[in-house]
C-alpha cells in the first residue's frame, strides 16, 4: 500500500518534447449503445466489476471537449497499452461529453516544445524514475501537476509493476479531470492498494462531473460488490 500524492508545483527537468504527436493505436473509446456493459481490469481479479453502459447524450454529438495527452516514448509497448486501458475507460465513463485523445511524444525533445505544449492546455504522461525532483515524496507512486491549462502526469517507473500501470493511472486521469481525493473512495482513496478491483467508481466520476460541470446522469461509472452505486454521493 502506497500512497499517491498530488502537489501543487514542481521544477520542470529532464524531459523535453516536439509538437508533433503520433497518435497511438488505441482501441475505439466507446462501445455500442445499448450493449452489455463490459469487462475491463482482467488484470485485478475483478471481473465481477462492470461499467454501466447509457446512450451517449445528445451534447456529446454536437461535439465535446478533448484533452490531448502525450505519452512520452520511454513507456514500452506493453506499458503504452495499459495507459490506453486506463483512457478507454476514462472515455467510456465520459461518454463523449469530454473526450481523451492520446498522442506519442516524439524522441529528443526540446524544453522550447514542452512550453508550447503546455501553453496549449495538452497534459504530458511522462515516466521518470525515483530520481527526478517529481519523485520527492517517497512513496509517491505517480505525480499529476497541473491544472486547467494542461499539466504532467508523472509515473515512477521504477516504484511499481506494470500491471499496476493502469490502476495507477486511472487514478492520475481522475485528478488530470479535477477529482481530488476522497478518503472513503475507492478510485480516489488517497492511499492505492494493489489488491482492489480498480474501475471509475460512481464518487470519482461524481467529483469529476463537478469539476468539469457534467451532469453525472450521463456518465458511466462502475459497479460491483463493494461499490456504492445507489447513493447520490460516495461519502
Ligand atoms: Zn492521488
Amino acid at each position: 500500500m502506497l500512497p499517491l500524492r498530488l502537489v501543487a508545483s514542481l521544477v520542470i527537468s529532464g524531459l523535453a518534447l516536439v509538437l508533433m504527436g503520433i497518435v497511438l493505436s488505441f482501441a475505439p473509446a466507446r462501445a455500442a449503445n445499448g450493449t452489455a456493459p463490459r469487462d475491463y481490469g482482467r488484470d485485478y481479479n475483478s471481473s465481477v466489476y462492470r461499467y454501466t453502459d447509457k446512450p451517449a447524450p445528445a451534447a456529446a454529438t454536437a461535439g465535446s471537449r478533448t484533452l490531448t495527452l502525450y505519452v512520452d516514448r520511454d513507456f514500452d509497448p506493453a506499458e503504452r497499452e495499459r495507459i490506453g486501458l486506463a483512457l478507454q475507460q476514462w472515455n467510456h465513463v465520459l461518454n463523449g461529453l469530454v473526450r481523451f485523445r492520446a498522442a506519442l511524444l516524439p524522441p529528443d525533445p526540446s524544453s522550447q516544445t514542452l512550453a508550447q505544449l503546455r501553453r496549449s492546455g495538452a497534459w504530458i504522461v511522462a515516466k521518470v524514475d525515483s530520481r527526478h525532483p517529481a519523485a520527492r515524496e517517497r512513496t509517491a507512486l505517480a505525480m499529476t501537476v497541473g491544472g486547467r491549462g494542461g499539466g504532467f502526469v508523472y509515473v515512477i517507473g521504477d516504484r511499481f509493476a506494470t500491471r499496476d500501470l493502469t490502476a495507477v493511472l486511472l487514478h492520475e486521469f481522475g485528478h488530470v479531470l479535477g477529482a481530488g481525493h476522497d478518503p472513503h473512495g475507492h478510485l480516489m482513496a488517497p492511499v492505492y492498494d494493489r489488491n482492489n478491483g480498480h474501475c471509475i467508481d460512481r464518487g470519482a466520476v461524481a467529483m469529476v462531473a463537478s469539476a468539469q460541470h457534467l451532469p453525472l446522469s450521463q456518465l458511466n461509472w462502475c459497479v460491483g460488490p463493494g461499490l456504492d452505486d445507489s447513493r447520490t454521493s460516495s461519502r
